[in-house]
């Protein structure tokens, strides 16, 4: 699909490349300056692979939080969980300058959000970390708003929505999952079904209530039509125009031949990194984590070759190149790759561990995804984590469910022909079918089970943080995180080391601007999102630590483009 506005218009203000939280956000806000604003997206869809996020975006201290926060207990936190000089300047700012950018979107554009109420910093026992509020969501939005562009949205992860469509927020799983014990929640699912069947009978593709990162998109995309932005699908990029050490514009590949298209204050970068690319995941990511993605499979590097060509530079940060979370993936009846990211969902319930080839845990499971990913990496130096397996028993599965696959699954049988769901009636038939020593496999299970009974991980202290237990359940006792391995069958799915986005990006500055070997911003070039090399060089500390970002940075490149005057 092309949306034009004006397909002839080849003088621009701001060109910006790639239609992300990053990209979308730099035009909404450039647009809302005043600017006349191009978006060039590569795909038939805009919203690259925010569309299929949480959608959750990390920043402090802006005035939607609820809990008490300081700009200086976020700096503190920041000190402790990003510990490098790399990078300080640009945190600093993104602290300082993030609340103002949610303030200036709340009153200029479509985009609403609210604070999620408790969701703690991943390094929860890190001076300055928080539990409440510095983490913010998008808020739901009805997709009949965007009439027929609904269409141009990138759809959520089938395996994060119900009945081929319905998306779930975040607060009604636990309805969903209580739905045959509560009253009250039986009530919220039947309404939620009855408004889902009707946006479906009144032929919309997919339910309109969109939630999580599909409605960050949707409320971005809304306020670009509002202010008339002009949005190209299907479009590639060729390569930047140069003249007199200052980017001017892009040319572009039409079906008429090449155009070259001005942008007087410049462009901006914000194809959304490299995770779709092999050479530069060769290039950066660890061998063993080269295979899989978690994301869109969108980001195929353009931007980083993009402002390579133009002098820019690529500076990886200490802490990796990637944000990582652990996946499991199969091939499901249709022949489609399904690649589940384990964030959220099971790693933290109580009555599963993870192993590795030695029939070990290796660490504590509970932790975040990012650190999870780290933990089997560095283990792969000692015995192989890659692939990890998720260990579990007839219970866990029924009531948490196991990656792809949902609680109370009837139907097993598709995940175990798939080679996704592994079962056995005891351990030790469990431990022979991922050929691992089953003595040792059947004493780290006596040992975790023993200790369940007591809620004390004498191990890996699993359950031992805010964090942790907030990810677990908190009505199972005493350990929210912990409960006995024991009622047969036995299921293990094996997990791989996947990314969520990659960090490694072009060095910027901090109002966005592309830099040059000599730390010189190149005029008129400006990087954000993942195309931006990542403020937390690698690091993980909080939940929406890359969509917070990328929005800042998307802001501040807007902001200093609108202030450029070349005439
Ligand atoms: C399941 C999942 C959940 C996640 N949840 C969260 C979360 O809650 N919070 C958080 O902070 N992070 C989360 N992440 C990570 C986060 O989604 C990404 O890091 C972030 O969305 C990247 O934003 P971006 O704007 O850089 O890129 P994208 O959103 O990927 O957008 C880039 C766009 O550029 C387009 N493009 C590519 N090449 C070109 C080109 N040459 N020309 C024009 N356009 C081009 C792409 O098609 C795409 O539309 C999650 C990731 C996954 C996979």
């Amino acid at each position: 699909m092309m949306v034009t506005m004006d397909r002839k218009s080849t003088n621009m203000d701001l060109i910006v490349l790639g239609a992300g939280a990053g990209g979308m956000t730099a035009a909404a806000v450039a647009a809302a300056e005043g600017l006349k604003v191009l978006v060039l997206e590569k795909t038939a869809a805009v919203g690259g692979t925010t569309a299929i996020s949480g959608g959750m975006i990390w920043a402090p201290n802006s005035h939607l939080t609820k809990a008490p926060d300081s700009l200086e207990k976020a700096k503190t936190y920041l000190d402790a969980a990003v510990p490098s000089d790399a990078g300080r300047s640009q945190r600093r700012t993104f602290l300082e300058r993030a609340p103002e950018m949610i303030a200036y979107l709340e009153k200029n554009t479509s985009v609403k959000l609210q604070a999620v109420p408790i969701y703690p910093d991943y390094e929860v026992d890190a001076p300055g970390a928080s539990t409440h509020g510095r983490v913010l969501e998008p808020v739901c939005f009805d997709a009949r708003a965007l009439g027929s562009a609904f269409r141009m949205v990138r759809p959520p992860l089938p395996e994060f929505t119900l009945f081929s469509g319905m998306m779930i927020a975040r607060p009604d799983i636990v309805h969903f999952r209580n739905a045959f014990r509560s009253l009250p929640s039986s009530l919220r699912v039947a309404r939620l079904m009855a408004e889902y069947i009707g946006q479906r009978l009144a032929g919309k593709h997919r339910g309109t209530t969109l939630v999580l990162g599909n409605a960050l998109v949707a409320r971005l995309l809304k306020s670009l039509l509002d202010r008339g932005v002009e949005i190209r699908c299907r479009c590639e990029v060729k390569n930047l125009v140069v003249s007199n050490n200052r980017v001017i514009g892009v040319r572009v590949t039409t079906e008429g031949g090449e155009q070259t298209i001005a942008a007087r204050c410049g462009v901006v970068l914000a194809t959304g990194g490299f995770s779709a690319d092999i050479p530069l995941r060769e290039a950066y990511l660890p061998p063993q984590a080269r295979t899989l993605t978690a994301t869109a499979g969108v980001g195929t590097g353009d931007g980083l070759r993009y402002g390579l060509s133009v002098g820019a530079q690529i500076t990886p940060g200490p802490f990796g190149s990637a944000y990582w979370t652990p996946a499991s993936h199969y091939r499901d009846t249709n022949d489609r790759h399904v690649v589940f990211p384990h964030t959220v969902t099971d790693r933290a319930k109580p009555g599963l561990i993870a192993v590795n080839r030695d029939g070990r845990r290796f660490t504590n499971e509970a932790v975040s995804y990012h650190q999870f990913v780290t933990a089997m990496l560095r283990e792969n130096n000692v015995a192989d984590a890659v692939p990890a397996h998720l260990i579990c028993d007839k219970r866990f599965l029924w009531k948490y469910g196991l990656g792809a696959i949902r609680p109370m699954t009837l139907r097993l049988g598709r995940y175990k022909a798939a080679g996704y769901l592994k079962e056995a009636a005891t351990l030790h038939g469990l431990a022979d079918s991922l050929l691992i020593d089953a003595r040792t496999f059947e004493a780290t299970i006596d040992r975790y089970n023993g200790d369940a009974q007591v809620g004390k991980d004498t191990e890996f202290d699993r359950g031992g943080n805010v964090y942790q237990r907030f990810m677990g359940d908190a009505e199972n006792f005493p350990n929210p995180c912990m409960a006995p391995i024991e009622a047969p069958p036995f299921y293990s799915i094996a997990l791989y080391p996947a990314d969520l986005g990659t960090a490694t990006g072009l060095d910027s500055d901090d109002d966005a601007r592309v830099l040059d070997d000599a730390g010189q911003p190149i005029a008129g070039l400006y990087a954000c999102g993942n195309d931006m090399n990542a403020i937390m060089q690698g690091a993980y500390p909080s939940p929406g630590t890359t969509i917070g970002p990328a929005m800042t940075y998307g802001y501040l490149a807007a902001m200093h483009a609108a202030q450029t005057d070349t005439n």
